[in-house]
């Protein structure tokens, strides 16, 4: 069955300035870590995909490493867009990254420029492209000089095979000299991808400053903490959650947790009295700071996606809202 996007995908969407850039994004963005791997069905991927387009969602995460077995997000993606957006390919934006163990040795891991540099060649082999837009360094690597890692990043960028740079996981101090590095050679930082939720506010602690100092954009990853800042976990493990899985990002004993579970309902009465889910207070939440340019979340189902792109629909959070959340929003 040929896809045909809908007319109306850029319709509703408050796309957002990613930092001091020419670049927009859409405020929720689809995120290919654990959702898109071998372990899933390809029709539900694929819809999910398209459901996310006609929805303007027109960001999708990946890196080199998601799936299982990893590489495997990248194929799917590569054979939908193979199938399905071939006309379309000026109006996504695709990111990917290097930084974690990928292949043996000593070239699969870290920050050298044999890495980054091979690796993107393995991503866009995998996609099926020949650029992705936004090409990061998935971690600090503490044994590479930054100078060469920048300079893998910016060789990317002028070879082509990348449009924009940007860096993961990085120190408030690490984002300073990773953004001059890229300066001296020409290519701005784009973007920085911190974790960020009601349960993990690291970036409020210099970061955010940084950032908007700099004129970088943050796309914020797991701002629904895997899951436990919806209400996947308000009775009991369903057998199909990340809790339940293999993975071991997110455990049973977290979902279980007294404490958890308490402060899940406390945010759940708030979001209620608002009229919206969980995940969406979570969601406008994260958003609030101008310099949060997009949320990454993840979705198994198109059920989850529309909850989370229905967000959109009511973004305002009053100040007295959110002193209210900070009895329960604490890392
Ligand atoms: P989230 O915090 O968005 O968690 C996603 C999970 O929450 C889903 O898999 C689903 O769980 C559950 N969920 C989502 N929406 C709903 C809903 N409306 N109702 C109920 N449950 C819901 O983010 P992720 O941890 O998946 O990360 C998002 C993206 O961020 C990744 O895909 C990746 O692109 C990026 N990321 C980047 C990292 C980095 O180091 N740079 C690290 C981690 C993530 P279930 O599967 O149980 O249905």
């Amino acid at each position: 069955d040929a896809y045909v996007p809908a007319a109306s995908r850029y319709d509703r969407t408050p796309y957002r300035r990613v930092g001091r850039s020419g670049v927009l994004l859409p405020p929720i963005s689809l995120g290919f870590w654990q959702n898109f791997g071998e372990n899933r069905d390809p029709l539900t991927l694929r819809t999910i995909v398209r459901r996310a387009f006609d929805l303007g969602v027109n960001h999708f995460d990946l890196a080199n490493n998601y799936g299982p077995p990893p590489g495997s997000a990248e194929t799917h993606l590569g054979r939908i867009l193979e199938q399905d957006f071939r006309h379309h390919r000026d109006e996504l934006v695709i990111s990917t990254k290097a930084g974690y163990r990928m292949w043996d040795g000593p070239f699969g891991d870290g920050g050298s420029r044999k890495y980054l540099l091979g690796s993107l060649d393995q991503s866009l082999t995998r996609l099926g492209l020949d650029h992705v837009d936004i090409f990061y360094h998935h971690r600090e690597d503490p044994h590479t000089p930054l100078e060469e890692t920048m300079g893998a990043l910016a060789q990317a960028v002028r070879s082509g095979k990348a449009l924009y740079a940007g860096i993961s996981n990085y120190s408030p101090e690490q984002t300073r000299q990773a953004a001059s590095l890229l300066a001296e050679l020409g290519t701005p930082l784009l973007i920085h991808q911190p974790s960020y939720s009601m349960f993990n506010r690291h970036i409020e602690d210099g970061l955010l400053e940084v950032v908007d100092e700099l004129g970088v954009g943050l796309a914020a990853f797991s701002p629904l903490q895997q899951g436990l800042l919806t209400n996947r976990y308000l009775s009991g493990v369903p057998q199909s959650s990340r809790a339940a899985g293999s993975s071991g990002s997110l455990s049973q004993r977290q979902v279980e947790d007294p404490d958890y579970q308490a402060r899940v309902r406390g945010l759940s009465a708030i979001a209620h009295e608002r009229g919206q889910s969980l995940a969406q207070l979570a969601l406008a939440w994260a958003l609030r700071h101008p310099q949060v340019s997009t949320a990454l979340v993840g979705a198994s189902s198109v059920h989850q996606l529309e909850q989370n792109v229905g967000t959109l629909e009511n973004l305002e959070l009053t100040d007295e809202e959110i002193t209210r959340l900070d009895e329960f929003a604490i890392d």
